[in-house]
């Protein structure tokens, strides 16, 4: 088993996602890097290409419309960008 790769952002199989950046810590929970996973909707929920980090610790995600997590992206990448650039 190889280790954590805390300097990015992983997607759903636990594969760094190039070019991402260090993730922040959950602003919920406090997770780090190891509890958050960079998503896609299904297709049937969502035809567009649509990504969002959610953190498996505490399970928030981008469903609430941005009030609790960090945008939908069109890219695994620029989701990434988007959790780690809300602010406030
Ligand atoms: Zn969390």
């Amino acid at each position: 088993m190889s280790p954590f790769d805390k300097d990015h952002f992983t997607d759903m199989d636990g594969q760094p996602i190039d070019d991402s950046p260090e993730p922040l810590a959950c602003p919920f929970c406090g997770g780090g890097a190891e509890n958050l996973v960079v998503e896609r909707w299904s297709e049937e929920d969502d035809p567009e290409a649509s990504y969002h980090v959610e953190c498996l610790k505490c399970g928030c995600n981008g469903r609430c419309n941005g009030r609790c997590n960090g945008p939908q992206a069109a890219t695994q990448l620029e989701a990434a960008e988007g959790w780690n650039g809300r602010s406030g």
